[in-house]
């Protein structure tokens, strides 16, 4: 009854309203673990449960599904691999640090204090290395006079890892600084005009790269200007071992649009570190 109570509080002030595209979840735990033991278990574990309940994402996002979840296995006092496999989703889909941190503390008024110490144990083991992140953010802010800003969400879905971004000038000429976790990059992209267009970068600390399809990647340092010009298929972003930054300027034409395209493939990526 308490569990029911606070899933319907949850529910009510959760944003029902945020629409994602649908993706299916793929769940292979059922079967992998119980396929043999209790096949019908595991079919309804990796079709139903997450196949199908999971993969609405129309009606409610992966976020609030996590949120939703981790609140009924934190308030029964659950906390072994199942809260822990929740708590790396709930990651996975984009509850923060200081989120997870604000979701417990209020789950323990309802749910009580030493269930909350429980989650609370394993949820510092999940975020472990966003501690890490931020201290190497501001580390990296040291070494630039650009802001990094703030989370890139806008363009999240076109980029492989975390970036952030921070309108540097929004006159004249506007410009953003871009900043790359080490490891992100964004997907291949076009930059399309029917005249002019296309973009410049002027990187402005730390290390990346820089590739125009079927060629080879340039390494990029501070200082390095890179003018790309409309209609060429690219990608830019951070070195596997190095924050990186550029400014981005996108050149004034006629008919301007960005068309996003697949993401750089790890193993396209793991490459570049071979030359
Ligand atoms: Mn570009």
């Amino acid at each position: 009854m308490k569990t029911n109570a606070v899933l319907l509080i949850l529910l009510s002030v959760l944003n029902l309203s945020t629409t994602m595209a649908q993706e299916k979840v793929k769940q292979t735990a059922g079967r992998e673990q119980l396929g043999t033991f209790a096949p019908q278990f595991a079919e309804l574990n990796d079709d139903v449960l997450f196949g199908q309940v999971w993969s609405r994402t129309d009606r409610l996002g992966l976020r609030d599904r996590s949120l939703v979840t981790l609140t009924a296995l934190i308030s029964q006092g659950l906390t072994d691999s199942s809260l822990l496999y929740h708590l790396q989703t709930a990651r996975q889909n984009g509850i923060t640090r200081t989120e997870i941190s604000e979701i417990i503390t209020h789950i323990a008024f309802y749910a009580g204090w030493p269930k909350a110490w429980a989650a609370f144990r394993m949820a510092k083991d999940v975020w472990t290395d966003d501690v890490a992140a931020d201290d190497a953010r501001a580390a990296f802010q040291r070494e630039m006079i650009f802001p990094v800003g703030e989370p890139n969400t806008a363009y999240a879905r076109y980029f492989t890892g975390r970036s952030y971004l921070a309108p540097v000038s929004s006159e004249q000429v506007s410009f953003v600084n871009v900043t790359f976790e080490p490891g992100c990059r964004n997907n291949w992209h076009i930059h399309h005009a029917a005249e002019g267009g296309g973009q410049m970068l002027v990187c402005v600390a730390g290390r990346g790269w820089y590739q125009e399809a079927d060629k080879p990647a340039r390494a990029l340092r501070p200082g390095d200007v890179v003018h790309i010009s409309a209609g060429v298929k690219h990608w830019h972003g951070a070195a596997a071992d190095s924050w990186f930054a550029h400014l981005a300027f996108e050149i004034a034409g006629r008919d301007v649009s960005n068309e996003w395209l697949e993401p750089v493939s790890d193993e396209e990526y793991a490459r570049l570190a071979d030359k």
